[in-house]
């Protein structure tokens, strides 16, 4: 397999095809030994034996090579709408101000509505959040450069800094790389406050609270992140910490506070689902799993609640049984009751000592 996109192997392409993988259309290509044909990851035909498959990075090698593309999955259809969608990744990142839909659209030849879903699909966000997330990007950059944090946030083109706290406020997971390793790299200021709730453990990095657990200490926190350098807090975070006490005690006054966490890919489109769940309602696990668009996978998003690493601030206990019993809760049940108590929300029916 030539020129593939770095981020695909053999066995990641192997993976995509055995799944019928979307997000990989137009990233990778199979060919087929046995039928002389090509196809798209997504491909509703039958899966050909592993030794039978060669993969090529674009269309135009698979044909160069003597394939013919599929005419059920349409791989060249796909060629295109990924050339697209690069064109149009390439507008946004070229822009001073985030191009309109329209001008996106019209730029690489598709109808709008079209095009929209196509690019979510391809990159599992709209045009739009695509460019607020390259903005906070270059923000953080700069945070990174500059600790004046105002200055840096209207270097990034924020109108004002409430723009980039509710821009931070729909997105999730940082420096994966300083996350794959440990926290190295990272300092990461904890105190254990307080609260109505009991002792509560909540911890930042420069950008944002990556832990916020009831009942853990510091032991829990070098668990998490062993390579980090863990500091008791200096005041430093204190702002972040008053907000947080305030989201658990009054909240409907809950400020946004930026986050610092990082998932896997599933972990994180169900914990960004959370965080749209308002204040004062609730939804089932069966909820989220069909936000999502994996309405199959109802447990692993019962898993995937379980392992929010910030209470509270990213809303895992908005989440109750499809029966309105409370579910699980990593911080306690008495504690979910009173966090949905404090937004208006009763559980009537009764508790079930079940696991999710
Ligand atoms: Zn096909």
């Amino acid at each position: 397999m030539r020129n593939l996109d770095p981020l695909v192997n053999d066995e990641t392409a192997w993976a995509a095809f055995a799944e019928r993988d979307r997000r990989f259309d137009g990233k990778v290509f199979g060919a087929v030994t046995t039928t002389g044909i090509y196809c798209k990851p997504s491909c509703p035909a039958r899966r050909p034996k592993r030794e039978h498959v060669v993969f090529y990075a674009t269309a135009e090698e698979a044909r160069a090579s003597g394939y013919r593309a599929c005419l059920r999955c349409r791989p060249d259809d796909v060629s295109r709408d990924s050339i697209a969608v690069r064109g149009a990744v390439a507008l946004i990142e070229q822009a001073e101000e985030a191009p309109s839909l329209a001008e996106l659209a019209a730029a690489v030849g598709y109808a709008p509505h079209h095009f929209q879903r196509l690019f979510s699909r391809a990159l599992g966000v709209s045009p739009a959040a695509y460019a607020r997330g390259l903005r906070a990007r270059r923000a953080e950059r700069h945070l990174e450069e500059n600790d004046r944090v105002t200055d840096a946030i209207y270097d990034a083109g924020y109108q004002s800094p409430s723009g980039f706290y509710s821009d931070s406020r729909e997105r999730l997971g940082m420096t994966p790389s300083a996350w794959r390793d440990g926290g190295r790299g990272e300092t990461i200021r904890f105190v254990v406050a307080d609260s109505p709730l009991g002792p509560l453990l909540i911890a930042a990095t420069a950008k944002g609270i990556c832990r916020l657990t009831f009942g853990e200490d510091e032991a829990a926190l070098r668990r998490q992140f062993p390579n980090a350098a863990i500091r008791p807090d200096d005041g430093t975070i204190a702002p972040w910490v008053d907000g947080a006490l305030t989201a658990i005690r009054q909240p409907e006054a809950a400020p946004d506070l930026p986050l610092d966490v990082r998932g896997t890919a599933f972990q994180e489109k169900v914990w960004q689902e959370l965080r749209k769940i308002p204040l004062g309602q609730t939804r089932s696990y069966a909820d989220i799993a069909a936000a999502i668009g994996q309405p199959g996978a109802v447990r692993a998003v019962g898993t995937a609640n379980g392992s929010n690493p910030v209470s509270v601030l990213v809303p895992c206990h908005r989440v109750i049984r499809s029966d309105g019993t409370l579910g699980g809760y990593g911080g306690g049940l008495p504690n979910k009751r009173k966090l949905l108590a404090a937004e208006g929300i009763t559980v009537a029916a009764p508790e079930l000592p079940l696991v999710d």
